[in-house]
């Protein structure tokens, strides 16, 4: 590796190549795929990556690719941690006080929604509508 400050296994080694726009190193090897530079340097010296795993970065230090620093975690996991999705993935109410219960979430995607809102909302359209209706 050339594009990477190596240091001890405490310190963060900070890759100095190509970045992606999430701030991870990253590069191309041959024509293949661009690969994330933490990612390549653990499976090169730790071993690969468990199949549906992501690498959590320890130290938040996204350039790091030192891989005492990275966890092979779930997506899942990742995003709990990650800071910005936190609140998000950790929420076991919805706004209105709803839990986010096997009976009680939808889902769109990887977007919960609240069954119980959506049927509040529901009612509150066909009760404007019949509003509108009794006022005509
Ligand atoms: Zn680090
Ligand atoms: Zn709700």
């Amino acid at each position: 590796m050339t594009h990477v400050t190596k240091g001890d296994v405490e310190a963060c080694w900070i890759w100095t190549g190509s970045k992606n726009h999430a701030g991870y190193g990253s590069f191309s090897i041959g024509r293949a795929r661009r690969v994330g530079a933490h990612r390549w340097a653990y499976e090169n010296l730790v071993g690969a990556v468990p199949a549906g795993l992501d690498l959590d970065h320890l130290c938040r230090v996204r350039a790091c690719v030192n891989p005492a620093h990275l966890e092979p975690v779930t997506r899942r996991e990742n995003l709990r941690r990650g800071v910005r999705t936190e609140h998000m993935a950790m929420r076991t109410h919805c706004p209105q006080g709803h839990p986010y219960d096997e009976a009680n979430t939808g889902r769109t995607g990887t977007v919960r929604w609240c069954r119980a809102c959506k049927r509040d909302r529901n009612r509150q359209r066909r009760q404007a509508q019949a509003g509108t209706l009794s006022n005509l």
